[in-house]
């Protein structure tokens, strides 16, 4: 029985038989794991609180031969994000990112990417103030590595440099449609110039360090529509934790 130690964040857990827990990791070594906890949810858990939703820590987990399931021997808690975990509206987001990667990255294909960007979203959401923003930029980070990165720099249908004060987002086509080009998918949604611009900026920028931009409520509303259809488009989930935010908005 192979024995295998990582960084890990918890990212998915719900409820198996009546003491126990699945729990889905992503780990800095193996990417996405799904593990079982035996006895988690009975009175004397040698786990504690430890394997709380969003929880980082050292786990160590042993693996059976063809077997998906595998068992959590021990997790050893780094850090539990207080500071997202006091408020609901942050706990909300950071639900959110979390379904998010689950939902893109699939089992065991090891990212560190993913994991360090898990690690800055969820450091940024416990210290800006917008943290609806912040999401933006989250998203947009994980399209980029998990290779679904949306054209930003040219015209999806002819490569020219888009002008124009208001310019098309296309999620079938992947990305921004000159004026010129509007008609290839007339149903996309409209971002202005600013909108365009802000989210090259989203993509690049140090998700802690935020709180130095603006953004208006047309920018969140405009990124929130194109970013949020062409997550459904990637993903072909709806996604639960974002229809909660929605609900707050
Ligand atoms: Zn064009």
């Amino acid at each position: 029985m192979p024995i295998q130690k990582t960084d890990a964040i918890v990212i998915r857990s719900y409820p198996f038989g009546e003491h126990h827990k699945i729990i889905i990791f992503y780990t800095s070594d193996f990417g996405k794991v799904r593990t079982a906890a035996y006895g988690v949810r009975g009175p004397k858990s040698r786990f504690g609180g430890s394997l709380e939703l969003l929880n980082h820590g050292t786990l160590v987990f042993s693996e059976r031969p063809n077997k998906d399931l595998r068992t959590v021997q021990e997790f050893d808690l780094i850090d539990a994000f207080d500071g997202v975990k006091e408020d609901f509206e942050r706990t909300t987001y950071g639900c959110y990112l979390a379904e998010l990667v689950n939902a893109i990255e699939s089992d065991q294909t090891a990212n560190r990417g993913v994991f360090r960007l898990l690690q800055h979203g969820f450091d940024g959401l416990s210290r800006v103030d917008d943290i609806a923003l912040l999401a933006r930029g989250f998203e947009l980070k994980l399209l980029d590595i998990a290779g679904f990165a949306p054209q930003l720099s040219q015209c999806v249908a002819c490569s020219s440099q888009p002008s124009g004060a208001a310019l098309r987002f296309s999620t079938r086509l992947g990305g921004l449609l000159c004026e010129n080009c509007e008609h290839h998918d007339s149903s996309a949604p409209q971002l202005a110039r600013g909108s365009c611009e802000l989210m090259k900026y989203l993509r690049t920028c140090d998700l802690a360090r935020l709180d130095r931009v603006q953004a208006s409520k047309l920018n969140h509303r405009q990124l929130r529509l194109a970013l949020s259809r062409f997550i459904s488009y990637h993903t072909e989930l709806t996604l639960k934790s974002l229809e909660l935010i929605e609900d707050l908005n």
